[in-house]
């Protein structure tokens, strides 16, 4: 690493032996809990296959800033459920998508079965020759389709 990554942030120590996790799919059965709001890969992990979990967390972020400064400007208390449950409304199935859509991405791309490969192979050619389809993937990936918080439009809340 230190090779790689030069000594900007100083020398580089192992703090502990190495570990590994499964990179899997999970989902918080409830985002929010009176006084509590999950965000980021503590409200749900995705496989890493398509780069979206940073993304999914700045839309929480973002979503769940608009629900609070709107709730506050309504003089609403902020921590109460009814009011995060606007924020969980807003981002659970965005999020459930997103990782369904990752999860069969990985399933589909990390076996050699024939059948499967011809899929995918067949699945690559027609995005591939269909621009409008291309675009709407490039849309989902760059977190601009569907109810997009106006802090990732770069407007002000
Ligand atoms: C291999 C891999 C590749 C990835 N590639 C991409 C990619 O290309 N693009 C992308 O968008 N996303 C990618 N992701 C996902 C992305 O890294 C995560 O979605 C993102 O880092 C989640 O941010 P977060 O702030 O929610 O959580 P984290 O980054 O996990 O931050 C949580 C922080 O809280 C700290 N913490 C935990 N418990 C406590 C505690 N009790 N008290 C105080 N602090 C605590 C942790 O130390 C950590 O620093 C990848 C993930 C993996 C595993």
């Amino acid at each position: 690493m230190e090779q790689r990554f030069g000594l900007k942030l100083g020398e580089i120590h192992v703090a502990d032996r190495p570990r590994a996790w499964p990179l899997g799919l999970t989902l918080a059965r409830a985002f929010v809990a009176p006084r509590i709001a999950l965000a980021g890969d503590a409200a749900h992990g995705i496989h890493p296959i398509a780069g979206q979990g940073l993304n999914l967390g700045f839309k929480d972020v973002a979503a769940l800033a608009e629900v609070v400064v709107e709730a506050d400007r309504l003089g609403q208390d902020i921590g109460a459920l009814d009011v995060l449950e606007r924020y969980q409304q807003w981002r659970r199935f965005d999020t459930l998508q997103m990782g369904i859509t990752t999860d069969v991405l990985n399933r589909l791309f990390s076996n050699d079965i024939g059948p499967l490969r011809a899929v995918r192979d067949v699945g690559l050619g027609l995005v591939e020759r269909m621009p409008r389809l291309k675009d709407f993937f490039i849309r989902q990936a760059s977190g601009l389709s569907g109810d997009t918080p106006k802090l990732l439009k770069g407007e002000a809340i």
